[in-house]
């Protein structure tokens, strides 16, 4: 009898898998955009006297570009995290349904910041950036919907167009602010943990976040530059003075010019969020979700009979297949914030462990075995190379025999990462495979 220690693992009950949810969402993605492009051009588009015109100043060609564009980088952004969902899937089946009122909570934990306001600085940043990137993504979808509305029932206009303004313009100030914060703690104040992980892509994560607010804010000082300032749009407490930096025999190609660059930034941003460490914004609270479960956290897993099963492959965890889906999706939540090793009682002691290292190796192994190969959880150095599925490449006996089991690790993980957990599998492996112990 031939049994691997995943078979002890129950199986997927149906063929319904995240991939494929996730490329039909592409899909649904690319024909739904498309399709506001040709509805939008159905009712007329009044000016009001207290209002905007949607697409005003921008030439149709263009509108057109814009739509087809979004639609496009839209089903391509989804259809990496379906690429990446198809490389959690090469993990055994375990199952987390079930326990939804726990698991809804545990998620609205998880948008709402609860989890990472544990440091309250850290928290309150990432906060700032969070909320005011959902309000103002809010107000873009805002002006959709009344964009698409029959004129009798559009409703941006008059006061409500002049509290939309104000609220939009503080999420503005709130949005940069968080992100000129994040600048000076990553570059300047520069604390340990987070020293140690900056690469490359930090800067572009934040350059892109940082166009997005910069050229939105610019585009609506042009905006109202281009209408010729009228008094209303002094609820738009940032771009009404800002507009008066734009000559008004420039405002329509400086408009112009910022529109398309603020268009240009968020297509960015839908290229990096799922390459990234940035796709933690999407997969955290749905790690935050997938935490509970039946065996108690620290609990390891069943193993099979052993008194049984004569010709046994393997037992623990070694390759990448011999990991839990969620174990694997779980190196794509980490927000590699280093948390867990700060309060890790053998790195502070200078053993040769770093549980975040342990998430990091994982996910590497993982992203670069995976066909065709994916980015890794976080930059890693030229100098590492992988060649096989084995994740005892870069992960060492040594640092995970130093591992005390205490859990403080899992315990401040504001993702919910279950980090024992893996150590144990591969610690088992080790014990009952290779005699390594
Ligand atoms: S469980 Fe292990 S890895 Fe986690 S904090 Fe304790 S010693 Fe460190
Ligand atoms: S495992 Fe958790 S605590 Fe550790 S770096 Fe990742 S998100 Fe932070």
């Amino acid at each position: 009898m031939t049994m691997t220690d995943a078979e002890a693992e129950p199986k997927a009950p149906s063929r319904l898998s995240a991939s494929k949810v996730l490329g039909v969402i592409a899909g649904l993605a690319v024909v739904s955009t498309l399709a506001l492009w040709w509805l939008g051009s159905l009712p007329e588009e009044p000016d009001f006297t207290v209002g905007r015109v949607v697409f005003g100043n921008i030439p149709e060609l263009v509108v057109a570009m814009f739509y087809v564009i979004v639609a496009v980088f839209l089903g391509v952004s989804i259809g990496m995290f379906a690429q990446r969902a198809r490389n959690w899937e090469r993990g055994t089946w375990e199952s987390r349904s079930g326990d939804y009122k726990r698991r809804l909570h545990r998620f609205l934990e998880g948008m709402s910041m609860r989890t990472v306001m544990e440091d309250r600085a850290a928290g309150m940043m990432h906060a700032m950036i969070y909320y005011g990137f959902i309000v103002l993504f809010i107000g873009t979808v805002i002006l959709e919907i009344d964009h698409l509305l029959p004129v009798q029932f559009k409703f941006l206009h008059g006061v409500f167009y002049e509290g939309y303004s104000a609220v939009l313009d503080a999420a503005a100030v709130v949005y940069l602010t968080g992100i000129a914060w994040a600048v000076v703690r990553r570059y300047i104040v520069k604390p340990w943990r987070i020293r140690t992980k900056t690469r490359p892509e930090d800067a572009w994560i934040l350059f892109v976040l940082a166009a997005i607010g910069i050229t939105g804010l610019a585009t609506e000082a042009a905006r109202i530059a281009l209408v010729g300032q009228p008094s209303f749009e002094k609820w738009s407490f940032l771009g009404y003075p800002l507009s008066f930096l734009i000559p008004q025999a420039s405002a329509s190609g400086v408009h112009l010019v910022f529109w398309i660059s603020h268009v240009v930034a968020f297509v960015a941003f839908l290229v990096i969020l799922p390459v990234t460490k940035l796709r933690h914004m999407v997969t955290t609270p749905a790690d935050l979700a997938l935490s509970a479960r039946d065996r108690p956290k620290g609990a390891m897993r069943e193993v099979p009979n052993l008194m049984e099963a004569t010709d046994i492959e393997s037992i623990g965890a070694a390759t990448v297949a011999e990991f839990t889906w969620k174990q694997l999706f779980d190196t794509d939540a980490c927000t590699i914030c280093g948390r867990c090793t700060s309060v890790c009682p053998a790195n502070i002691t200078g053993k040769p462990l770093d549980p975040r290292e342990i998430i990091l190796k994982l996910g590497t192994v993982a992203s670069m075995t995976a066909t065709p190969p994916q980015s890794p959880p976080v930059g890693v150095d030229a100098a590492i190379t992988v060649t096989s599925d084995n994740v005892f490449q870069l992960i060492t006996p040594e640092e995970l025999w130093s591992c005390t089991t205490c859990r403080a690790c899992d315990q401040i993980c504001p993702a919910d990462i279950e980090i024992v957990d893996k150590i144990l599998d591969m610690r088992r492996y080790l014990s009952l495979m290779e005699a390594d112990f």
